[in-house]
């Protein structure tokens, strides 16, 4: 058998596993099995794609790419073990840059090795994989910004930002007619230029609320981008993995879209008709502040309790003081539960992840569908570093940038403590009525260090 055979077969056999990792991954029973495939499906590839170069019988392609493999195994090993799970959607969002960079420079070195002698095909190839490239290079680049906080999450609203993405749809749909006829240099360079400036657009132009979704739709980008160059170096298992990245990274934004109730042309399109703009200087009035102390004397008077952690939970590393105080509590008979938004923290199951680590029984850990409807029978609402996700706004004000977006109605409850360090807004830049409500109460300070002084209090009533 010859080592085209051999390296076909194993091809298949890698994307089959990559479809089993898929499928794997979709449950958290079988998300490690999952993993399992994947990497031996990456491993198999590697290995695959390391003998075809060999069996051509150049030896410096073989140099660089063990060279290029190890290099990248030393650095992404390196950052997965020191990145905090906070920071795990910023750097999904870079990874996604070097996707969109590589599909870029593979379309441009298509452009120089063909030049002039490309057909059709080849030369429509080029120019889409360098725009996919481009695009999802910028646009992951604004979304790393965003998310590390590094450049402001509040919406870019530039006069006529559709016309501006509908125009360079249409510039880069006669430019790759123009680059079919004849394949200039200028042409390419225009697209990309056109491209990268397109996908800065594209993101900048997202509120902090819809940035999950902008995650998981750069995800769906970055695929196309690799099965464009899929096509372009003639790998079938490129196309094959780009095409699934692509579409379970296009169905996971279409999910996500319609859980937060949100148009999804309108996030694809980099905020489509989304004209409103933060409502932030309004005077909500006074807020009233509760110590420790008085939490905890509220928490024993209480038969019902419902905590809903957010980011700041996790910035504060409070899962397992919550999970020390939900068993205190249970142990004196009160009933508490966990309510949980889709989109709290920073990336999907961030809450449950961290609530899982700390032991917290799985039981009482509910999704935001399932506990919404029993806050207003609850005796008091724990908000645990969250604010966007229990934002009344999103429900109230139709001026809102999040409105519509579903939220947890931790306000119908009798009582509401917030615990964060100061009235600063949440991901979104939104300002949050809820703290200014009449049964709300602040508890200002780090979530952990509160957490922990309620514990100690509670721990010294008998029980
Ligand atoms: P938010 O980001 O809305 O709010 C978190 C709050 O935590 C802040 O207001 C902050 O207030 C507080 N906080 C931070 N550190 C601490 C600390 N050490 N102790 C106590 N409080 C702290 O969080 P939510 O979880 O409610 O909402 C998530 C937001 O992130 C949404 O807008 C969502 O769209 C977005 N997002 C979600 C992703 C996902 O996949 N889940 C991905 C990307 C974005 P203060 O500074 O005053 O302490």
């Amino acid at each position: 058998m010859d080592i085209l055979s051999i390296s076909g077969a194993a091809y298949l056999v890698a994307a089959l596993l990559f479809i089993l990792a898929l499928a794997g991954l979709s449950k958290h029973e079988t998300a490690s099995q999952g993993w399992v495939y994947g990497v031996a499906g990456m491993v198999l590839a590697l290995v695959t794609t390391l003998l075809q170069v060999a069996d051509a019988g150049r030896v410096t392609p073989v140099i660089v790419l063990v060279a290029a493999v190890a290099v990248g195994a030393v650095i992404g090993l390196w950052r997965a073990k020191v990145v905090e799970m906070t920071g795990m959607p910023e750097l999904i969002a870079l990874l996604h840059s070097f996707v969109g960079l590589a599909a870029a420079l593979t379309g441009w070195n298509g452009h120089l090795e063909a030049g002039s002698y490309s057909d059709g095909i080849h030369r429509t190839e080029v120019f889409v994989g360098v725009f996919i490239g481009a695009v999802t290079f910028t646009g992951s680049i604004v979304a790393f910004l965003k998310l590390s906080a590094r450049m402001k999450s509040a919406p870019l609203m530039l006069p006529g930002k559709n016309v501006i993405n509908v125009g360079a749809l249409v510039i880069f749909m006669t430019l790759t007619v123009a680059y079919c006829i004849t394949p200039a240099l200028g042409l390419l360079i225009a697209v990309t230029a056109l491209a990268l400036a397109l996908g800065w657009h594209l993101v900048a132009s997202i509120g902090g609320g819809d940035m999950p979704v902008v995650v998981s739709m750069l995800n769906s980008y970055s695929g196309w981008a690799a099965a464009s160059s899929g096509f372009l170096l003639q790998n079938d298992l490129l196309i094959v993995t780009g095409a699934l990245v692509g579409s379970s990274g296009a169905y996971l934004s279409y999910v996500m879209c319609k859980a937060m109730n949100r148009s999804f042309i309108s996030v694809i399109a980099g905020g489509l008709g989304i004209e409103a703009g933060p409502s932030s200087d309004q005077d909500y009035g006074e807020y009233r502040e509760i110590s420790a102390e008085d939490t905890a004397e509220v928490l024993l008077s209480a038969s019902s309790v419902v905590i809903t952690p957010g980011y700041g939970m996790a910035v504060a590393q409070a899962q397992y003081p919550v999970a020390e105080l939900t068993r205190l509590l249970r142990e004196k008979g009160v009933d508490v539960r966990f309510g949980i938004h889709p989109v709290a923290g920073r990336l999907p199951g961030h809450m449950n992840v961290l609530l899982a680590e700390a032991k917290v029984p799985y039981d009482i850990v509910l999704e935001m569908d399932e506990i919404n409807d029993d806050l207003v029978d609850t005796d008091i609402v724990l908000v645990i570093g969250a604010n966007d996700t229990v934002n009344p706004a999103a429900a109230e004000d139709p001026a809102s940038p999040i409105a519509g977006m579903p939220v947890l109605r931790v306000w119908e409850a009798k009582n509401v403590v917030v615990f964060k360090r100061s009235m600063a807004t949440g991901y979104a830049g939104v300002q949050n009525p809820l703290f200014f409500r009449e049964n709300s109460q602040m508890l200002f300070g780090d979530a952990k260090t509160r957490i922990e002084e309620i514990v100690v209090a509670l721990s010294r009533v008998p029980a």
